[in-house]
């Protein structure tokens, strides 16, 4: 992406996330059947799936346009607890970004330092409550340290922090969603939510990378 992080780029870095939420549903189902329904991979398969076929329906979008298509989509198709949830961090992350016809590094932390507050109004999470927010939070850490080098610089720092995050969600017990049903007995398990956003945030740091 040396020519800025145009409409195209991010429909581009848009469509790698759903081909390795494709290659990773069996194992994000897998860890959502230990401490959850089992559900997880299928629900953002059938959204990033659906993205991609309304992705290909119109090329010419903007950055802004883009996540909010994506927001709308996987709110309308995920379900779950992550369906509105990740809905919710994109539709910040695009309107973070507005109309601009190029996103620099500065504005691709500002889209994921958003994302993180949606996620955190519409589900309460806080750190430490093994969900999707125990990968953003050092994520948009990362981000913000790498503030002042490139965007594929700064996709690559919040990736690495929200896949070392990953970890750090296996002995946690979980305080939000189905899993804390399980009270004790979540713990010993990465949280599959945690772990779709390090996924995401892989496939987008490769893709501004290419
Ligand atoms: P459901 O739990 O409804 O089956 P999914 O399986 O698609 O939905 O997603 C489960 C993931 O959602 C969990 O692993 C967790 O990371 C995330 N999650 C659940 N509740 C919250 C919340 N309140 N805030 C942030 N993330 C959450
Ligand atoms: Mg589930």
């Amino acid at each position: 992406m040396t020519g800025g992080c145009d409409g195209p780029s991010v429909a581009a870095a848009i469509r790698a996330v759903a081909a390795a939420i494709a290659e990773q549903h069996v194992e994000l189902t897998r860890l959502d059947r230990e401490i959850g329904d089992g559900d997880h991979g299928e629900n953002m398969n059938r959204g990033f799936k659906a993205v991609v076929a309304k992705l290909d329906a119109d090329p010419g979008m903007t950055p802004g346009a883009i996540l909010k298509l994506v927001a709308m989509t996987l709110m309308s198709t995920v379900g779950g607890a992550s369906g509105p949830l990740y809905g919710t961090a994109f539709l910040r992350a695009a309107t973070t970004v507005g109309d601009a016809g190029q996103l620099d590094a500065g504005a691709v932390g500002a889209a994921l330092a958003a994302a993180l507050g949606g996620v955190q109004a519409r589900g309460k999470a806080v750190p430490g409550d093994k969900t999707i927010v125990d990968a953003l939070v050092p994520a948009v850490e990362a981000a913000e340290s790498a503030r002042g080098n490139s965007v594929a610089e700064v996709l690559q720092a919040a990736a690495a922090a929200a896949q070392d995050a990953v970890a750090t969600t296996i002995p946690l017990v979980a305080r939000k969603g189905r899993a804390s049903y399980l009270g004790e007995r979540s713990a010993g398990h990465a949280d599959p939510g945690a772990t779709s956003t390090a996924v995401i945030l892989r496939a987008l740091a490769e893709a501004a990378k290419a």
